[in-house]
């Protein structure tokens, strides 16, 4: 299949057995990440997705590799910070107001999990899950053949001033007890050495080698795909409506064609996975942060690494020769349409910031990010029956945690222990 077939899946072919070992639901990258590491450990894989290869957040996202990214967004600090943001109808943070009323819930838990106390819990458990990930994906990228596609030069956070700098200082320190490790550039010309035509207002920053990004999270996901594929997987278009266990399986209402019978199957489907496990009798707080940016051409300007403006919420980072600009966080829901004002918004924030950036010719694109209320995933055997596992929730990680969730999931499938020695932080019925 070429990349277009990856984006129009054809159906499962009438002759295709209906009965399957293992299904995962969803062509993201953690649905065909996990099913590359189950096909590769032995087992029979076939992966649906309702449209195509990287329909949702894998698409577009800012293709970091972001291991060092260990607090939580849920934290005293984003409360802090909230309501600045939310007052600018353009800014990092907004909530479509006729939306509000459905977020009730999942910003209470949100809230909830912003505790000093919690968050030092769930940095801990990020850490453990991001190291894993790092010893993970170079082999996920050598069974794709993808490690072309790996660029290792780090990521650089900046700040405007000595005030900025030290409200950040404590989340560096957890992150360097946590292991992290970075180096603090102070003043525009040693900021310059290592990212030439960021405005001088930024005298701080912070250089954090060990976070990779990758050429194109599209690319890469594609070449999961056609990995799996070559491999013998089966890689087809099916909208999985209902999951009914019986003693024989799983049995998977699609919305059209025969149902399918799964002895194991993987709910893969990002934002829209709780659509799937309220069919097993459980409501996951899963919602989505919408995020955008603008994809500019080569030549938009000499970006060395991937830039982050934590105080802003966007970064910038060099993808498949052009320069990618994005970020924010919109609560929405699903089925709004997407407001670009808001990646315009971002990028005439960047064009400040970098003032050689050539801001036209750029394509826009939003993505949904399926987010729980303590910014950690659901990884684990739904509570409702074991044979079904969970592997969503990643927010702004996924493609990140995408390699240790994989490894998780095949020690499930496997019935070994698991990559990790402490999951609690992840499993699924910490909110049910
Ligand atoms: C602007 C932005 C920037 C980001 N930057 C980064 C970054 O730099 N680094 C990082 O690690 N993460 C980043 N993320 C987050 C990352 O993109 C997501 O966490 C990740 O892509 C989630 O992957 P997924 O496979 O779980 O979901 P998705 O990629 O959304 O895939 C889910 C798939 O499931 C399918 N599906 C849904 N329902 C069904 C159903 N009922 N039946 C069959 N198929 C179904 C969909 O069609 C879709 O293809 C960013 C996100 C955004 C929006």
């Amino acid at each position: 299949m070429n990349a277009r077939d990856l984006d129009f899946l054809p159906p499962l072919q009438a002759e295709s057995p209906r009965a399957l070992q293992t299904l995962v639901l969803g062509a993201g990258i953690v649905g065909l990440a996990c099913a590359l590491r189950l096909q590769s450990a032995g087992l029979q894989v076939t992966v649906l997705d309702r449209s195509g290869v990287a329909a949702g957040a894998s698409r577009g996202n800012a293709g970091a590799l972001a291991y060092s990214d260990v607090l939580p967004l849920a934290s005293p600090g984003i409360l802090r910070q909230a309501p600045r943001w939310l007052i600018d109808p353009l800014g990092p943070l907004s909530l479509r107001p006729s939306y509000a009323p459905a977020m009730l819930p999942w910003l209470w838990k949100f809230w909830r999990a912003s505790t000093q106390k919690q968050v030092n819990l769930s940095a801990r458990a990020q850490a453990a899950l991001l190291a894993l990930s790092a010893a993970e994906w170079p082999a996920l990228l050598g069974l794709a053949g993808a490690q072309g596609q790996l660029r290792k030069g780090g990521n650089l956070h900046l700040y405007e001033g000595e005030a900025q700098w030290r409200a950040a200082a404590p989340g560096w320190a957890q992150r360097m007890a946590l292991g992290v490790g970075y180096e603090l550039l102070q003043g525009a010309d040693a900021i310059a050495d290592l990212q030439p035509g960021v405005d001088k207002q930024f005298q701080y920053g912070c250089f954090v080698p060990h976070w990779h990004t990758v050429d194109d999270p599209l690319r890469l996901t594609q070449a999961l795909a056609h990995a799996f594929i070559a491999r013998g997987g089966v890689l087809a278009r099916g909208h999985a409506l209902r999951l009914n266990p019986d003693a024989r399986g799983l049995l998977v209402e699609l919305e059209q064609g025969p149902p399918l019978l799964a002895q194991r199957l993987l709910v893969c489907a990002g934002a829209w996975s709780h659509q799937l496990t309220e069919t097993l009798g459980e409501r996951y707080p899963l919602e989505t942060e919408r995020g955008y940016n603008t994809t500019l051409p080569p030549g938009a300007f000499n970006l060395r690494r991937q830039l982050t403006f934590p105080n802003h919420g966007f970064v910038v980072t060099p993808i498949a020769g052009g320069v990618r600009v994005g970020g924010a966080v919109e609560f929405a829901g699903l089925q709004a349409p997407p407001n670009f004002a808001r990646a315009d918004a971002l990028l005439a924030k960047a064009k400040r910031f970098l003032p050689e950036l050539r801001t036209e010719g750029g394509t826009q694109w939003m993505g949904c990010r399926p987010s729980m209320p303590d910014s950690l995933p659901v990884i684990g055997p739904a509570p409702a029956d074991g044979r079904v596992f969970y592997a969503f929730g990643h927010g702004h990680l996924g493609l990140t945690q995408a390699a240790a969730t994989a490894k998780l999931a095949a020690d499930w499938a496997l019935e070994r222990k698991p990559g990790l020695a402490d999951l609690a932080a992840f499993r699924p019925g910490r909110f049910l």
